[in-house]
């Protein structure tokens, strides 16, 4: 029997996202998702074929229940797995290309969990758990890193202005995150405008629980939000974004909040959640946009820091920008969010067409600015055929 199916795990900060991919020709047999946006209720919901399921379970009963009952009991889907692709945040410097898991790999993956504290953990426990079930496939496991497709980006971006011993030593620079996004994204506009890849002058606005722009020149990255974490940058879910550093200083000496605190303040209690005091889904905010004053806050606050990138990021383009391009839960959704942003962006020839911004959410994929505009496009993002893709390659 000719085996051609392949295992995705992809966690973000608020979700789980797995799938079956046939390698020969991509096509998705079973897609899934579980948010962990309510604490204690989780539920996992999933697609084969054409059938929906879900149910509800706790934290650590998740993946035994996908890899059992989804996977392994459908013997017509396990019988031809051969390999797992797991998408892992943070490589360091280390990784520029995919890699087969062995314990040096799950060693480098553990070093950069202080770079990763949302993400790297998840990945290692997605790992071991796939070695735990999957025996067979022990050897067949991949690591796709989200840091890679930004290793392109130069020296005088990724440097802080720090003493550059730190960098020497300690490898503190900035890495960005959601490379393989960016990276799908980045040949999906290749393909939607007909322009090849090494001519191709695009900014990438990946915006979900977690949000990141780049700045993508002849097809390579060469500036990215994120940094050294996936804190710096863009407003995001529950993260900060970019603030000045001496916040963690007065919140430590002067109102005595524990370096413990401050961490999950930072990561946890803040951007749109912080903001709107209530929320951190994306869906509910914008619903209530217009009668809820302090949801008004978090939406404009957050269009307004993305519009800035966008901004700075035009101008590392010289000779000309082909396009924005949105992607990720709240870039491929929100008709508000991408209206907003396109809107404070006249100046450099962009203009939204209202019609084609609302009708994107239900063909999913196209221009939503006017004929005479500049272009913007909304491109949703597949993480999955990237991994999917380095995987096979790299296995067989
Ligand atoms: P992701 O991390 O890419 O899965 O994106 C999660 C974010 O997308 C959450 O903030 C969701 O609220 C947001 N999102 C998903 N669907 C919609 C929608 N229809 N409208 C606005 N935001 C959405």
């Amino acid at each position: 029997m000719i085996k051609k199916l392949i295992l995705i795990l992809n966690f973000g900060s608020s979700s789980l996202k797995f799938s079956i991919i046939n390698s020969n020709n991509n096509y998705k047999i079973i897609t899934g998702l579980c948010e962990y946006f309510k604490k204690n209720n989780y539920i996992i919901k999933w697609k084969i074929n054409n059938s929906i399921y879900k149910i509800k379970k706790k934290k650590e009963e998740i993946l035994k229940f996908i890899f059992i009952e989804i996977i392994l009991k459908n013997k017509i889907i396990s019988d031809k797995l051969y390999s797992i692709g797991h998408r892992i945040v943070h490589g360091g410097e280390l990784f520029s290309n995919s890699v087969i898991i062995n314990n040096k790999i799950i060693n480098s993956i553990k070093k950069f969990i202080s770079f990763a504290p949302l993400h790297n953990i998840e990945h290692l426990i997605g790992i071991y758990n796939s070695f735990k079930f999957f025996p067979d496939l022990f050897k067949k496991n991949v690591a796709v890193f989200d840091t890679a497709f930004h290793q392109s980006i130069p020296k005088k971006s990724f440097l802080y202005a720090l003493p550059y011993n730190l960098y020497k030593k300690y490898k503190i620079r900035r890495y960005g995150a959601h490379g393989i996004s960016h990276k799908f994204v980045t040949f999906e506009t290749s393909k939607f405008l007909n322009i090849k890849i090494k001519n191709l002058n695009i900014i990438t606005c990946h915006l979900g629980n977690g949000c990141s722009i780049a700045a993508i020149k002849n097809g390579k990255c060469i500036d990215t939000s994120m940094g050294l974490t996936p804190l710096e940058g863009l407003i995001m879910g529950t993260r900060c974004g970019d603030i000045d550093p001496s916040i963690i200083f007065y919140l430590y000496n002067y109102l005595g909040i524990k370096i413990k605190k401050i961490n999950e303040i930072l990561n946890k209690e803040s951007g749109l959640l912080g903001l709107s005091e209530i929320s951190n889904d994306c869906r509910n905010i914008e619903k209530n946009y217009k009668n809820n004053s302090q949801f008004k806050l978090a939406i404009d606050v957050f269009c307004y820091k993305l519009s800035k990138y966008i901004g700075s990021y035009s101008i590392l383009m010289y000779d000309h920008l082909d396009a924005i391009v949105f992607t990720g839960g709240i870039g491929e959704n929100s008709v508000l969010i991408r209206k907003l942003t396109i809107n404070s962006l006249n100046f450099l020839g962009f203009k939204i067409d209202n019609k084609l911004n609302e009708k994107i959410n239900y063909i999913k994929y196209g221009i939503i600015t006017k004929s005479k505009s500049r272009i913007s496009l909304v491109i949703p993002s597949n993480e999955e055929i990237i991994i999917a893709k380095d995987t096979n390659n790299l296995i067989n």
